[in-house]
Parts: C-alpha cells; sequence; structure tokens
C-alpha cells in the first residue's frame, strides 16, 4: 500500500485515546471526508455526461445545488486547517486541505460542464457522494449515541470494503436500476391488467403504501429464503452475510447478482399491480433508508413494535453467528411472515453474540467475494 495511503488509515482507525475530542481527528476526518466529496462532486459538475446522474444534473443549475457544494468545500477546508492545529500526526488536515484546494483549483462550486456529452451512458459518481454522505451523517451520530455495541468504532474491521460496495452499487445505479425494473416492464406489456391497474392506482395513499410494503415483503421473503436454502444461491448470498460487524454501512455488502435478483423480483407485484408513482417512490425512498437501519450498529429495542415491524434486533438476529439464528427472520418489514411461515426466533432480551458465518469461509474484499460464488467448494463450506 502507498505510504500516504497507508498512514492515512492508520489515523482513520486510530485508538479511542487517539481518537478523543480535543485532539484534532473528528475535524480531519470531516475535513478529509468534505473535501474528497467536495472534489467528487466538482468532478461530476466538469464532467456531467460521464460522472452525474440525470436526477443530479438537472440541479446542477440550482442556486442552492452550489452554495451546498460551497458549504461542503469551505467546511472541508476549514475542518482540515482546525485538525493541522491540534493534531500532531498532520496526514489527514494535509490531504483534507490539498484535496478542497485541487476542486477549488477545477472550479469550486461554479465549475462547469466541459462538454457537452455524447453518450446515454453514465456513472453514479455524485450519487455515490450524496448516497454516502446523506446516510452517513443520519446514522453515525445516532449510532454513536445509542450504539448496541459501544466498542465499535465508525471505521471498524472491513470498512473499506463495505464502503466499496457503496461506491459499485452507486456507480452502476444506472444498469441496476435497469436490471431491476426490465422483469417487471415486460409482464405489464404482456399482461395488461387495465382493470386492476386502474382500481389499485386509484386507492387512498396509505393504503397502497402498505399495500407495496406488505406485497414487496412477501416476494422478499420467499426469494431471501430461496437465497438460504438453495446452495449454490446461498453462495452469492453469503458474502451478505459474511459481515462480521453491523451498522449502517454493513448493509451494503451484497452480491451484484443478488442485488439485481432480488430487486427486480419485489419491484414486480408493485410495478405490475399499478400503484401510483407516488406511493412507489415513497416506498423507494422508505426501503432505501429502511434496509440501513435495520443493520446500523443501534441498541433501540422498541418492545412494542418489535412484534409488528421489523428493527434492528429482529435483523441482527438474522445474522447472529450461533446457531439458534441460522435460517430465520427473513422478512424486512412484517415479521407476521416469519411467525406465518415458522421462521420467527427473537429472544427477549437477547442479542445475538456476534455476526458472520460459522468459520468465515467467504473470502475478503470486493473482487474475491465477486467471485466465491463461482469457485469450487470445499464439502465443509
Ligand atoms: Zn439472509
Ligand atoms: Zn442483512
Amino acid at each position: 500500500m502507498h505510504p500516504v495511503r497507508q498512514k492515512i488509515r492508520a489515523e482513520l482507525e486510530a485508538p479511542p485515546v487517539l481518537r478523543r475530542f480535543g485532539s484534532g481527528w473528528i475535524s480531519g476526518v470531516l475535513g478529509l471526508v468534505l473535501g474528497v466529496a467536495g472534489l467528487l462532486l466538482v468532478l461530476s459538475l466538469r464532467l456531467p455526461g460521464e460522472f452525474s446522474m440525470p436526477e443530479i444534473r438537472a440541479l446542477h443549475t440550482h442556486a442552492w445545488f452550489r452554495v451546498v457544494l460551497h458549504v461542503i468545500l469551505l467546511a472541508g477546508f476549514v475542518c482540515s486547517a482546525l485538525s493541522l492545529a491540534l493534531r500532531a500526526e498532520r496526514v489527514l488536515g494535509t490531504v483534507g486541505v490539498v484535496v478542497t484546494l485541487i476542486a477549488a483549483l477545477l472550479g469550486g462550486s461554479t465549475a462547469n460542464a466541459l462538454a457537452a456529452d455524447p453518450t446515454p451512458m453514465f456513472l453514479g459518481l455524485d450519487f455515490f457522494v450524496l448516497n454516502v454522505l446523506f446516510t452517513g451523517f443520519l446514522f453515525i451520530p445516532v449510532e454513536r449515541i445509542f450504539p448496541h455495541r459501544g466498542e465499535q468504532p465508525v471505521f471498524r474491521e472491513e470498512w473499506r470494503e463495505d464502503l466499496f460496495y457503496y461506491l459499485v452499487s452507486s456507480l452502476l445505479v444506472q444498469v441496476l436500476t435497469y436490471l431491476s425494473f426490465a422483469p417487471a416492464k415486460s409482464i405489464v406489456a404482456f399482461a395488461p391488467l387495465a382493470g386492476v391497474r386502474a382500481w389499485v392506482g386509484s386507492l387512498p395513499f396509505v393504503v397502497q403504501f402498505v399495500a407495496i410494503m406488505f406485497l414487496t415483503d412477501l416476494v422478499q421473503y420467499w426469494v431471501h429464503r430461496a437465497f438460504h436454502r438453495v446452495p449454490w444461491l446461498w453462495h452469492f448470498h453469503a458474502v451478505h452475510h459474511s459481515a462480521k460487524s453491523m451498522d449502517w454501512m454493513a448493509g451494503a455488502r451484497m452480491h451484484f447478482f443478488e442485488i439485481v435478483a432480488l430487486r427486480s423480483t419485489t419491484v414486480i407485484p408493485m410495478f405490475v399491480l399499478g400503484f401510483s408513482a407516488t406511493a412507489m417512490n415513497a416506498y423507494i425512498l422508505l426501503v432505501y433508508i429502511y434496509s440501513t437501519f435495520v443493520h446500523a450498529n443501534l441498541s433501540w429495542r422498541f418492545p412494542r413494535l418489535e412484534k409488528i415491524l421489523v428493527t434492528p434486533r429482529f435483523h441482527h438476529w438474522h445474522h447472529g453467528i450461533e446457531k439458534e439464528a441460522i435460517d430465520v427472520n427473513f422478512a424486512i418489514h412484517f415479521p407476521l411472515l416469519d411467525r406465518l411461515f415458522g421462521t420467527h426466533h427473537l429472544p427477549q432480551e437477547k442479542w445475538p453474540e456476534g455476526y458472520g458465518i460459522s468459520g468465515h469461509p467467504v473470502p475478503q474484499g470486493y473482487v474475491r467475494q465477486f467471485k466465491y460464488p463461482f469457485q469450487q467448494k470445499s464439502p465443509s463450506a
């Protein structure tokens, strides 16, 4: 590894005594994260055809988008400077200052597109930045205040691997969206259910929303259960279960082909039955936050709610390493499904002792995990 990268990693993963308030660690991390985020956003402004998602590209002309970017860059610079003043080890602050300066030299918040876009294909680089900033800023503070595992740091074991999963699925957002909706669209084309679709679309919003949640979870339950019970499917899903730490990043770890299989089957009822675009979009936003929430390192118990809705403790049991946690709690919204189909497991007060798969058969790293399902397995795996 390059010595600067090695130093940055050592700093991010520094022991608690070197991370305490006033040590310049928090400002150093914030400066680096905001600086890199700002630089990547400037890059997506300069090369929108290549690195900007059309929905975000449409915001480029809005004044407030530029203001937000300006604030990100300014905050990145100020935090990095603060860290340089407070901290003996200067690598975080220095790199933070350098990246914000590069972003400023490239045009900063007033950067404009270099050329018109010749191709319809893009990588969602700006989506990645906003995705990580939004989810990180939403979950990290609550995970710090109400942690289930208080000793688990933000930059825990294998955080780089999970961040890389975020990167790949954000960059490939266009391909993933296309593949996710392709089967549902062909069903609609071949089986026009005009009457049913009109009726479903006319139902009140709340009814549509809850119906989408239930139908999606019903399909998700059986697809998920198949991924556990069918051996060759399990080798894809084992990647998701290989996470040894649970937090806001852990849910991102999923084999590319599993993401496609899971999304393309679960959107079928929502898309084919003619739910309104408002209800579908509201559900997509919910499931985006909800799937992060159930993996989060949160101690919240919700004793009443956890009987009706899936909570972190419920899904943490799904990831438990012990025997009693094998093949339980497949639902992602309604524990009722697991009760109905005999897979419910939520012992009073107890949390799983650890996470992952016994013996840890899945190798580390994105590429090795991508290849893992296609490799010969020893009988014990
Ligand atoms: Zn599973
Ligand atoms: Zn999970």
